[in-house]
Parts: structure tokens; sequence; C-alpha cells
């Protein structure tokens, strides 16, 4: 009947709860029948099939699955996958979202819109200054959230506010209370005497993680920046501490002499299997080489590094070198945090180099070449899908867990609409994620077995109390920064 509104046939009754007590332990749950991209080549892919759930783990993945007793979940017109891992995001940057909209890590002197503000400036040096506890709370848990929302299930929180004790121990109840998978990497604050960094992980290990099997596990930061004293006695503590270590490294900063002594064994601590390094912009092939060897592991934040002049996305070496990145999101003051933005922006990254490089060798009457010999391949679909999920998962000591749908890991898992309007008709799994979706099509996300987002809604948090305490947060930041608040400013 024209005019009147009919649910989608697959998508089921629109009103129906979720299953009752998810992820508890004993309760079963299926989905059934969504397009299956499980990102595990030993499990495979399946144009329809069933997921079972009970407590928080996978128990069996595949097509016509006997279920009895257990909820349905109708999954019809859904791609159901692993959830996404982020390996680096500054979650407490919240109330300076799109502050940097045109920003640069420094100041460029160049005078220009980039110039003013500035990330190194007005975010670390300025906003970062005035948080105070319930700041990093508030800001942490609705980052959190968001991702949450737009299908990311685990992150590492790349956590540079640690001020004092009790702003470290607002970071880490935040990543608690969000819900969701979060390793929460312990980085240094703006240095004042009772912040205690590195010294506190100890504290903060013992008190917040006495377990590796926690949904929020530790990752301690070893800033080579600091200066030797400093990341010789947090590599060395993480160590002790069985802790994987987390560090930028970019080259715009000055860090490249640093790196360089790490890879000609001159820099105090070796570099090993536990190291993540964020960027690796700008830096030797040596340090490159050396990396490469001891197993160590590189995120890549390719939009961030694009727009604000960390350098070139280091895919091309890694890709040469036989490595893989894993993907991160960095700042939301200058960019979206979903992983549908970082996979694309990968992708496009990487072809425009390559692709540019072919057409360089047209000539009179070949305009378009073949590729020569050594011309790295193009990254598909596939490839920026894995670096988003099982990469990110291993690259966070993770992947016993989650990155895949795989029988006895935990059940991260979302389903993404299919059926929408700017998705339908399904003709490739994999590519309707990386070339079509947005954080719009994310419609249900679980965590360890737990339903966290049910039919496009979040469940579990009340946005509209969550959203003032941010504002009135953003309102602090800015008076203390004596920073004018003005929408149409800095633009
Ligand atoms: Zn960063």
């Amino acid at each position: 009947m024209p005019g009147q509104q009919h649910a989608t046939p697959s998508a089921g009754p629109a009103h129906q709860d979720p299953p009752p007590d998810t992820g508890a332990p004993g309760r079963r749950y299926v989905i059934r029948g969504g397009a299956v991209m499980s990102m595990d080549p030993g499990v495979g892919d399946f144009e329809s099939a069933d997921v079972l759930v009970e407590g928080g783990t996978i128990t069996a993945i595949g097509p016509g699955l006997d279920a009895a007793g257990a909820a349905v979940i109708d999954a019809r017109g859904r791609i159901v996958m692993p959830g996404f891992v982020d390996t680096h995001h500054h979650l407490f940057e919240t109330a300076e979202r799109a502050f940097l909209a045109n920003g640069l890590l420094l100041d460029d002197g160049s005078g220009s819109p980039s110039a003013y503000p500035t990330y190194v400036e007005h975010i670390l040096n300025g906003f970062a200054r005035a948080y105070r506890p319930q700041d990093v709370y508030v800001n942490v848990l609705f980052a959190g959230l968001s991702q949450l929302d737009a299908g990311v299930t685990t992150v590492l929180d790349v956590s540079q506010i640690h001020h004092s004790p009790e702003h470290t121990d607002a970071a880490v109840q935040a990543l608690i209370d969000t819900g969701r998978r979060a390793a929460f990497g312990y980085f240094e604050g703006d240095g004042r005497p009772e912040a205690r960094y590195p010294e506190d992980a100890r504290r903060v290990r013992e008190q917040w993680f006495p377990s590796d099997e926690q949904l929020v596990t530790m990752v301690m930061g070893g800033e080579v920046h600091l200066g030797r004293d400093v990341y010789t006695r947090s590599w060395t503590l993480a160590r002790e501490l069985g802790l994987r270590i987390a560090a930028h490294a970019v080259g715009a900063f000055g860090m490249r002499p640093a790196f360089d002594d790490l890879a000609r064994g001159a820099g105090g601590v070796e570099v090993g299997p536990d190291n993540l390094f964020i960027h690796m912009t700008g830096m030797s092939d040596q340090a490159w080489t050396m990396l490469r060897d001891a197993g160590a592991q590189v995120s890549i934040a390719f939009p961030i590094e694009m727009v604000m002049r960390h350098g070139t996305p280091p895919i091309i070496k890694m890709q040469e070198l036989g490595m893989e990145p894993s993907l991160s999101s960095d700042v939301e003051t200058t960019m979206a945090a979903d992983p549908f933005t970082l996979m694309r922006t990968a992708m496009a990254m990487q072809r425009m180099v390559v692709n540019e490089r072919v057409l360089a060798g047209a000539g009179d009457g070949d305009p378009y070449p073949a590729p020569s010999g050594d011309t790295p391949p193009l990254l598909t679909v596939r490839d920026v899908l894995r670096y988003a999920t099982v990469n990110g998962a291993g690259h966070l000591g993770l992947a016993d867990r989650t990155g895949t749908l795989t029988p006895g890991k935990q059940a991260d898992i979302v389903l993404l609409d299919a059926t929408a309007l700017n998705v339908a008709p399904l003709n490739s799994v994999p590519g309707a994620v990386v070339t079509l979706m947005d954080r719009g099509n994310v419609e249900t996300v679980i965590v360890g077995g737990r339903i966290r987002k049910w039919r496009g809604r979040l469940l579990g948090a009340d946005l509209p109390r969550l959203r003032a305490e941010l504002e009135a947060s953003r309102d602090h930041l800015f008076k203390e920064t004596g920073l004018r608040q003005d929408l149409f400013a800095y633009s």
C-alpha cells in the first residue's frame, strides 16, 4: 500500500529486543543466515551461515547449525564479521573534536590556517594540561562509546594524560565502563611531580590488571623521544611486568636519530616482538630493517599522517620488507575515528602512489603501461580488512581472543546492514564493507558475547547525560587554556 511503512522482510520485527543477558555464562544464541566473513582462513567465508555464541565465546560457525534452545538473531541481509581493532587512538581528546580540522603537528611558521592552532602547541601543551580526572573520564568514555557504535570492538588507548594517579584511574575506569575490549596504554602526562610515570605502572598493573584475561588489558607507553633515561626505564619495567610496549616514531618530530641508535644496538634497550611502533614516518632504512628483524609491529594512521604532515604513510616500505601494518585513527581533533575512513584512506593512498609509479613508465604510444616487475602490488579490500581486524588483534597481543570469527575465540562480532540504501544490491562482501559502508551500516555490535549495540541503538549508555558532561568538560578546557569558543573560527 503506497505510503505505508513496511519492515524489511530480512530485518525481522524492528521492535524486537535483544536476547537477555547476552555474554553471561551459559547463555546461548545463534546469529542466523548472515553472510559470514570470518577473516580466518581456516574457517573461511559463507554466503549464508550461522554463528553460535555461548557465554562470551564463539562455539561454532557454519550453515544450518543445530542450536536447539538457543535464542535466534536473524542476520539475513547482514554481513557478519569480526569487530574492528584500532591500534592507536588518543581517546582523551574528545572535547577538542574537529578543533584542529586544518591543523598540522607543529607550527611551520607559514602563518597559514594550518599553522594555527597546531597539535603540539594547542592540544598536547594546551588543552591536555587543563584536564582534571573527571575530564579524562568523560572524554575517554564518550570516545569509546562512539567507536563501539562504529563497530570498533577493540582499541589501544594511547593515553597521555597521566598528570596524577587519579587521572590514570579515571582513564582506566572509563575504558572498563565502555564495555568493549581495550588495551590501556600507560603513557606519560605533563610531567608534574605527582605523576610518577613510568614507575606508577607497577601500581596500575597490580591494582587494575591482575589478570591478562580481562576485557581491558594494559600496554606500557615507552616513548623514545622522552630521552634514554626515561625510555630505558619504561621498557625495562614493562618487560618485568609482562607488558607490551607502544611508542610513537615520527621523523618530523626529531625521533630518527634515537631509532638509529636503537638499530645500532646503542639505544640502551633491545627492540623485540613486544614493541608496537606508531607511524614510522621518515625513518631510516636501517631502523626499518632492525624492526623487521626484531619482529616488532607497526601501526599506521593513514589519514592523520597525510593531513598533519607526519610524513608519507610507510606502506610501500612495509610491503617491500614483507611486513603488514595495523590501522589507527589517532586523533579526532582532525579526523573521524571509524574503521571505514581508515580502510578507504589506506587503500586510496597506497594506490595513488603505486598507480602514479606505473603511469610514470608511460611513453609515446603507450599511455597505459604494464607495471614493472618491482612494482608493489596494489592493496585490495581483503588487505585493508585484514589490517583492521586480524593484524590489530595480533599487534595488541590479543590474537588468541579476537580479530577473527573462530570457534574458541571471544565473540567480538559486528552485523553490518547490506540491505541499506548505500549498499544494496550485495555483490561482494569484502567490497561492500570497504568501498560502500560507513558507521550508519553498523547495526549490531557484540563484545565478548555481550550485545552492546542492537539494531542501530547503543545499549547501556545515557548519551544525553554524557554529552552534557562532555560539553561541560569542553567549556572548562577552553576556559582554562584561554582559547575562544567560536563555531566558525579555526577554519
Ligand atoms: Zn598518536
